[in-house]
């Protein structure tokens, strides 16, 4: 039997779950089948009050305890997620229509891995000792106090997971708002980290729209921002943020290229491709959407790709055998529909996919075009959604620029054989996360993070902590203080 989607209440406040009907209500639509599932609401200004005030009342006490205490009741919720990755899994595929084949390995596994591994070090974030001849000082690491963090819909439960995680091992308090889209599986985090011990009030969930968001973002007592979202959103976060000196850590978009060389293992680089472009149904912010081919090799590249695309079993996303589900949303639906049309009046050659099966939900059929030129909209604007694009070129050198050129820097990708071409290409290719002979692998040990407009700061990995924490230096004197008068 599948999990029952619909939540004790709409928010997660003070340690337990909290409803105020007064709020706009948001429906929970299946994309699979475009049924409402459930309904929430979005959080009240007295809602949000509550949210703020309880995290408030609770951060101090928490960030008092040792290391070692916060730390294991970070461990203990990774274990209560991994004993019940089923029905979190369930639940993350009804909230998002991503296949169970993928929700069972990539999402509240992945929130388990980072609760586990930020559980680990939060006995382990010390200052150091500066010798400073008779006198010395010392560094102490100290939280920041109240984080907001904002998601995006595309991975709910990791997101949720991925912000609280860090921000609560170094002894901070967090008030998180999932995007509208998606509300259901950061209330089953909270829930989790409750029963794993949490003091109440420590982590919080409420629901709304952006504007929820933004009186998050804008109180005064909050002192970081965390964002998952689009660039323009982004835009009017740091923005708002900045107004109150407030830190942020910015997850944003990208355009991110691929490359593959002439002597690339061809089979590597297309399945690169599919599941830098194909994953999630395309819903994936550091896909690399550009793919570069190098111009001899490109027919077969394309014959190969289109030959695997046969293999996408399209489905009931509840499934197992399902690899491939539907976009989130009907507008998403129609935003990537938009983008096709764009490619095909710009000239691309489509050459597999673009239509829509006939079928309830939000369908679309996983995309390729060929012969795409920088300039095309296709090639510059993320489209967020399972369209790629081959662009045919020759040389390092030109594939360099040309791959650069793009404000965003969030991914990159280079196939070859040629191992020192491929660090020499990776070092002058501007992007955050980059793999060889890879692509989108994200394990929690690894910094993950854009450069340019793809974003702000580092999520995972030690990385991390240097975002929810700050350093306190105490200098002390050991003789006497010599004042002038
Ligand atoms: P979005 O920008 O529309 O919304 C993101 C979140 O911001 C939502 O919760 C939304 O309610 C909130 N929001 C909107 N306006 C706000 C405001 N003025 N103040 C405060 N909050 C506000 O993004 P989306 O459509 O939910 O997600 C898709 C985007 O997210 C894509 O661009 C994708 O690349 C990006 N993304 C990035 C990463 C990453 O780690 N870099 C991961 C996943 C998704």
């Amino acid at each position: 039997m599948t999990v029952d989607p619909r939540p004790k209440a709409s928010h997660f406040i003070a340690g337990r779950p909290v409803e105020d009907a007064a709020g706009d209500p948001i429906p929970v639509i299946y994309p699979a089948t475009g049924e409402e599932i459930a309904r929430v609401h979005g959080a009240t200004p007295d809602l949000v009050e509550a949210a703020i005030a309880s995290a408030r009342a609770a951060q101090e006490d928490w960030a008092a305890r040792p290391g070692v205490e916060r730390g294991r009741v970070l461990r203990r919720a990774a274990d209560i997620m991994r004993e019940r990755n089923r029905e979190l899994s369930e639940l993350e595929t009804l909230d998002t229509g991503k296949p169970l084949q993928e929700t069972l390995v990539a999402d509240a596994t992945s929130g388990a891995d980072a609760l586990e591994y930020f559980g680990g070090l939060a006995g382990a974030l010390t200052g150091e000792h500066i010798p400073l001849g008779q006198d010395w000082a010392y560094t102490v690491r100290e939280p920041l106090g109240l984080c907001v963090g904002i998601g995006a819909w595309n991975y709910p439960t990791q997101i949720a997971c991925w912000k609280a995680a860090p921000a609560l091992a170094c002894g901070n308090a967090m008030v998180f708002k999932p995007s509208e889209t998606t509300p259901l599986c950061a209330l089953k985090v909270a829930e989790i980290l409750v029963e794993a011990g949490l003091p109440e009030g420590v982590f919080n969930v409420v629901q709304g729209a952006g504007e929820v968001g933004h009186a998050l973002v804008t109180d005064p007592r909050v002192a970081k921002v965390s964002l998952t979202g689009s660039v323009p959103t982004g835009r009017k976060v740091y923005q708002a943020a900045a107004e109150g000196i407030r830190h942020v850590t910015m997850e944003l978009g990208g355009k991110s290229p691929l490359l593959v060389f002439s002597d690339a293992d061809l089979e590597n680089a297309v399945g690169g491709a599919i599941l830098g472009n194909f994953y999630s149904t395309g819903q994936v912010c550091s896909n690399g959407t550009r793919v570069f081919v190098e111009r001899g090799i490109k027919e077969r590249f394309l014959d190969r790709l289109t030959e695997r695309l046969e293999g996408i079993a399209m489905g009931d996303p509840l499934d197992e055998a399902t690899n491939f589900g539907p976009m989130v949303s009907a507008r998403q639906r129609e935003i990537v529909q938009g983008y096709i049309a764009k490619g095909q009046e710009e000239g691309a050659r489509l050459v597999h996919g673009g239509g829509r099966p006939n079928r309830p939900g939000f369908w679309i059929e996983p995309t390729v075009f060929a012969d795409v030129t920088d300039d095309m909209t296709i090639a510059r604007e993320e489209i967020f959604g399972p369209v790629l694009s081959v662009l045919d070129f020759d040389g390092e050198e030109e594939a360099i620029r040309r791959a650069n050129a793009t404000e965003y820097g969030l991914s990159a990708g280079v196939f070859t054989r040629d191992l020192a071409r491929a660090h020499r290409v990776i070092g002058r290719l501007r992007a955050g996360s980059c793999y060889i002979n890879s692509y989108n692998d994200a394990p929690v040990e690894v910094p993950f993070g854009g450069t340019k407009a793809s974003g702000v700061g580092r999520e995972n990995s030690r990385a991390a902590i240097e975002h929810y924490s700050q350093l306190k230096s105490v200098f002390v004197r050991m003789g006497d203080v010599e004042a002038p008068y």
